[in-house]
């Protein structure tokens, strides 16, 4: 991703693309706060209605504002359509339910978000779409797991929270081969690092509550693809479902686009040489960071990412006492289980994110009592490095 369809780089798009102006000429986008819209006439209202006029209806179908977070964001993507929604799951539902039906087969990476697994493990077998799980590393195991009535593959790369990456054009390669749709939960890469449309996916989606927003107000979550796809099978569903995002939310996403680049590049350069310096210390078992030669998948990162992430892992040695006491002893990075934010965040997913996870499935995914995950944020990597290390001798030393 140098350039947009439109030639502009993506910093340039961050700022301009989609803005639409009142005829105040506003600066900044308006928020239009509206359920809905009047009609001059009833002929107008009639030409609305029929599509013959195609402005706005009602806020759950469209909205200005959020129709501005949209096209910015889809041409940040190169995707020919977007559409919001109220919250990243609403986004992941939204593009499950718009590619099955009763009878279909979706596969996914076991290494998914607890509530996306949720969708494929649980909920979508009650309507009659069976699922199966795989290791996502192992291509051979898709391979393996693809049928012909497989019509979607999810998965997430890199992963929540032990940051594996799942090589995404070979995974289209083979969903394509059955007709199926390739779609990736682009979170943990940003749209800044990582373009799965360019890789070959056909649906990417976002929880814009993370990194786009970037400062920890707002939920929200946003599905691109195809402006046929999202015509044909997104729009009656947004349309009749209501998952659609506000448009105050739409109006802060707006606002943490235009810093998305500089922000996710600035987390990412510190959240390298935090990793560089944390894989030293002698109470650090593992440190798993996409940036580093050492990360499990180090080739797949370099073909499909431009740079490492704003997160990293850690596990430590000593267990969940050892990752109790190093979290209890820090001062500027915050416990939390949200992500993508400009504080410094860690969670200790064994008894947060992933606490109703069977323990045998957990170890599998990787998750032992020992692991940390930390999203990098805004602070000076001078400040985090000292508070992380004096944590770590807190649980080193005990
Ligand atoms: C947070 C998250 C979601 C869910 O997003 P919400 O906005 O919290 O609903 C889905 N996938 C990933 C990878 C996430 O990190």
């Amino acid at each position: 991703m140098t350039t947009n369809r439109h030639g502009w780089h993506p910093e340039t798009t961050l700022v301009h693309s989609g803005t639409t102006r009142s005829p105040y000429g506003e600066t900044s986008e308006a928020m239009y706060l509206t359920q809905g819209f009047v009609y001059a006439t009833a002929e107008a209202a009639e030409a609305r209605f029929n599509g013959d006029d195609p402005g706005f209806v009602y806020s759950r179908y469209a909205n200005p504002t959020v129709a501005m977070f949209e096209n910015r964001i889809a041409a940040l993507e190169g995707a020919e359509a977007a559409r919001a929604t109220a919250s990243g799951m609403a986004a992941v539902n939204l593009a499950l339910m718009a590619c099955c039906k009763a009878g279909d087969h979706v596969v996914a990476a076991k290494a998914l978000f607890g509530s996306c697994r949720y969708i494929v493990e649980t909920l979508l077998p009650r309507f009659g779409v069976s699922s199966t799980l795989v290791d996502g590393t192992d291509l051979d195991a898709w391979r393996a797991a693809i049928r012909p009535e497989t019509v979607a593959c999810f998965l997430e790369s890199p992963t929540n929270p032990t940051l594996e990456v799942i090589d995404i054009a070979a995974v289209a390669e083979m969903a394509h081969a059955v007709g199926a749709k390739l779609i990736v939960d682009n979170v943990f890469a940003t749209p800044i690092w990582q373009s799965p449309l360019s890789l070959g996916a056909d649906i990417v989606v976002y929880s814009a509550t993370k990194h786009i927003d970037g400062q920890g107000r707002c939920l929200g979550g946003v599905v691109l693809g195809t402006e046929e796809w999202i015509t044909d099978e997104v729009m009656p569903f947004m349309k009749h479902t209501g998952p659609a995002m506000s448009p105050f939310n739409a109006w802060v996403m707006l606002k943490g686009l235009e810093t998305l680049a500089l922000r996710v590049e600035r987390q990412t350069r510190t959240a390298s040489r935090l990793a560089d310096v944390l894989a030293e210390h002698p109470a650090v078992a593992r440190l798993i960071y996409p940036g580093r030669a050492d990360h499990p998948q180090a080739e797949v990162v370099r073909r499909q990412m431009k740079a490492g992430s704003t997160m990293l892992a850690l596990e430590l040695k000593g267990g969940k006492e050892a990752a109790f006491r190093a979290s209890n002893a820090l001062r500027i990075v915050k416990m939390s289980n949200n992500l993508g934010d400009a504080r410094s965040l860690i969670t200790h997913p064994a008894t947060t994110t992933h606490q109703s996870v069977a323990e045998e499935a957990r170890l599998e995914l990787g998750i032992t009592d020992g692991l940390l995950r930390l999203s990098v944020g805004l602070e000076h990597e001078d400040d985090l490095a000292a508070d992380l290390l004096t944590a770590l001798d807190v649980a080193h030393n005990a």
